[in-house]
């Protein structure tokens, strides 16, 4: 069976969602393509003295929100239509939560697993010089993703001010907090991921899930999101029963001790050959009978393969795109509740938005007021889903598409009306 584009999936609902709304076709058109791609390649020199050729890409998909906004990615699988797609659902994101932020992501291919920390920073310093001219506090702002983490942001950070002349804070979001990043922002995702899932079980939009208490929860993916979401999970009282990396999966159906399962993950690198806990594999995991399923790894991990296997009530789609549109549509038809990615990770650029904010106005705010903020934005969007939901008689996914778009479009009419994107449509 051929592996699904994840941007013709995106492309897909896209249109699904433009159909379901007045639209001016310019829009809709605009929504389908990208405002702008940038493939560049560059020579580092390795640490054995080999000079070494890497390939990496910064795409933009849409701008009427605000500047653009998104992660960069370091993976051997990284490549235009994954970095096409991942920029779009940017879009569609940071509109589901309403912040002022359009949509992009970048990525370099490679194996960071196998460099030297040394070269990793070449590497990033390298590619930083040659996206330069598209990126920047007021143009597009990059944040972490897939092997990429705070550190990756710092050296982005360091080499975007060298090259400028002149500390720019606001250009990257995800820093450490000791180069001007934002409390809070590293277990954002997770913890918005928490809030989607509890404003459901408020709304008593799930049958049957009335608290985290004791439900059976599985999580794919052990890293920047899944950790914390697995350790936020297990402190409401979830029996998490399963979890893994890319290296293997660990299970105990009466629940993991997650606390000592991180600790044992610092220290040897992966979940694997954990205490109290059974090696199993990674596909296995994801067939598992369970309350909510979490991917939180890669996209297409539930395809037309294996989705008749999936036996979740709930799906939580920490991951963005782990659900291919087939597949999607099969576990609709099953009456299996997803928690889009659009909205069940946008915790993540909810925080980077505040973290840029911060960084324009010279200000620090604490965890605390972080997190207020971040529930707020969390919990108000997620009951406007709901809503929109109900009325389409529509997914909760497509519903996010919907309410997403149709902010899109307000904002561009009327910066239309007020003239400003006359200028933009003229000069852009
Ligand atoms: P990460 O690199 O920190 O973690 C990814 C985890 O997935 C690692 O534990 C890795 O070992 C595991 N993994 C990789 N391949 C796997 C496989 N085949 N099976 C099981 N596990 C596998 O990345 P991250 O930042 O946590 O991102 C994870 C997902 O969340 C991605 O889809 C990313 O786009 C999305 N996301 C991240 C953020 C963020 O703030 N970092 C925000 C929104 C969405």
């Amino acid at each position: 069976m051929a592996k699904p584009n994840p941007y013709e999936d995106a492309k897909k609902l896209i249109s699904e969602a433009t159909g379901k709304i007045k639209l001016e076709p310019w829009i809709r058109e605009s929504l389908l393509a990208t405002h702008r791609e940038l493939q560049v390649t560059f020579p580092i020199e390795m640490d054995n003295g080999a000079i070494k050729n890497f390939t990496g890409f910064r795409i933009q998909h849409n701008h009427m929100m605000g500047h653009f906004k998104g992660g960069i990615r370091y993976h051997w699988d990284v490549n235009l239509d994954e970095m096409r797609a991942l920029a779009a659902w940017m879009t569609i994101k940071c509109s589901v939560v309403n912040i002022p932020f359009g949509g992009a992501k970048g990525g370099v291919i490679c194996n960071p697993k196998d460099m030297s920390e040394k070269e990793l920073e070449s590497m990033t310093k390298a590619f930083v010089r040659r996206i330069l001219p598209i990126i920047g506090p007021d143009i597009d702002i990059p944040a972490p993703d897939v092997y990429t983490n705070a550190k990756v942001m710092g050296w982005i950070l360091d080499e975007y001010s060298r090259c400028m002349g002149k500390k720019e804070l606001a250009a990257v979001t995800g820093k450490p907090i000791k180069m001007g990043g934002s409390e809070g922002r590293e277990e954002a995702t997770a913890k918005g991921g928490l809030f989607v899932l509890k404003e459901m079980i408020k709304e008593r939009y799930i049958k049957g899930l009335d608290s985290l208490k004791d439900k059976k929860i599985v999580v794919q993916g052990f890293g920047n999101v899944g950790m914390p979401f697995a350790k936020f999970a297990y402190e409401e009282g979830a029996k998490l029963i399963a979890v893994s990396d890319s290296k293997g999966a660990i299970i105990n159906k009466d629940g993991l001790d997650i606390p000592k399962v991180i600790k044992h993950k610092e220290k040897n690198g992966c979940v694997s050959d954990c205490s109290n806990a059974a090696n199993t594999t990674n596909e296995g995991i994801l067939e598992m009978d369970c309350d909510i399923l979490v991917p939180a790894a890669l996209e297409n991990v539930i395809t037309m393969e294996n989705v008749n296997k999936i036996k979740a009530k709930v799906i939580l789609e920490l991951a963005n795109g782990p659900v291919s549109i087939s597949a999607d549509g099969v576990l609709n038809k099953k009456g299996i509740i997803i928690m889009p990615d659009v909205l069940a990770n946008a915790g993540g650029v909810a925080v980077s938005y505040f973290e840029w904010k911060q960084n324009l106005a010279s200000e620090y705010w604490s965890k605390e007021e972080v997190n207020k903020r971040l529930e707020k934005i969390m919990k108000e969007n997620t009951a406007l889903v709901i809503k929109t939901a109900k009325k389409h008689k529509a997914s909760l996914r497509l519903a996010a598409y919907i309410l997403a778009i149709s902010r899109i479009a307000k904002k561009a009419k009327k910066e239309l009306d007020e003239n400003h994107y006359t200028c933009l449509v003229k000069y852009l």
